[in-house]
């Protein structure tokens, strides 16, 4: 390993760092959630009080960032077709599909 010249260039930029793209609302309603689950989703993701409604479910977890969130909340879905990251109740704003018939696995982890 070569000496580094530069104070600046941290290992951190080696690791990979997930890129999450911003969510969207944009592929419209997903019949297999109720209007007020839809509304509740999309208001929470604008909360101010997010953080502390995380750390009051899940006080084991560590330093996460916002997208990170979201999704241990299940307040976001990501597409595993194209990506994208839609609302919970909200169908893909990609290729259309519901959150049940993208990842079938989720809703069974959901309805327990
Ligand atoms: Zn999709």
């Amino acid at each position: 390993m070569p000496p580094s010249n530069s104070d600046s260039e941290a290992p951190l930029t080696e690791v990979a760092v997930r890129q999450w793209g911003p969510w969207t609302v944009a592929g419209g309603p997903d019949p297999g959630f109720s209007d007020s689950e839809r509304h509740t989703h999309h208001w929470l993701l604008t909360d101010p009080q997010l953080l502390t409604c995380f750390r009051g479910r899940f006080s084991d977890h560590g330093d996460v960032d916002y997208d990170e969130m979201v999704r241990c909340l299940d307040y976001v879905w990501d597409c595993p077709h194209d990506a994208s990251a839609n609302v919970t109740g909200y169908c893909c704003a990609v290729c259309g599909r519901t959150r049940a018939a993208a990842v079938p696995h989720l809703s069974v982890a959901a309805s327990r």
